[in-house]
């Protein structure tokens, strides 16, 4: 579901500036976009790392494994890229949701109790909604407790009334 999220937003770009392209071309698009990254929307940002290669660990650039500079350094530089709310939705949610898929993506250096809280917002962002951090911790804190993915939700969901 996450990598459709990015997907969908790559797919959207080619047809609207290319049409069809064969692999090689849309590796040759994406080479192009990661190199003015700060002109591109954020998916289309992800999918063309996802079609390059890491010359370092040979992994999809800027998901290789923690402690690959070459990839640390691009998945730095993503963020680079532009974010725009998508319309009828509460500011700052697109960047809230960019957050979670990079981490659901790239879970390095986060405890397995964070990566499924981030993974269990991403619907509740997709829907539009944008938890406050007091109304996160709180939903988290269950999670902690041993509370189960349903809790957390529907625990969001009373807050956001
Ligand atoms: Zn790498």
């Amino acid at each position: 579901m996450v990598d459709g999220l990015v997907e969908e937003g790559w797919r959207a770009f080619l047809a609207r500036e290319f049409g069809e392209l064969s692999a090689e071309e849309e590796r040759e698009v994406a080479a192009m976009v990661i190199d003015e990254l700060d002109r591109h929307l954020w998916r289309v940002v992800d999918a063309a790392y996802d079609r390059l290669a890491c010359e370092e660990c040979g992994g999809r650039l800027s998901r290789g494994p923690g402690g690959c500079a070459t990839c640390d350094r691009a998945h730095g530089y993503r963020y680079a890229a532009v974010e725009v709310d998508r319309p009828g939705v509460v500011p700052g949610n697109e960047h809230a949701l960019r957050v979670n898929v990079s981490v659901v993506r790239r879970p390095y250096g986060i405890s397995e109790k964070e990566l499924l809280a981030r993974r269990l917002a991403l619907p509740i962002l997709l829907e539009g909604h944008l938890p406050t951090t007091a109304q996160a911790q709180a939903a988290r804190a269950i999670l902690a407790r041993g509370g189960s993915g349903e809790e957390y939700a529907a625990h969001i969901y009373r807050d956001l009334g």
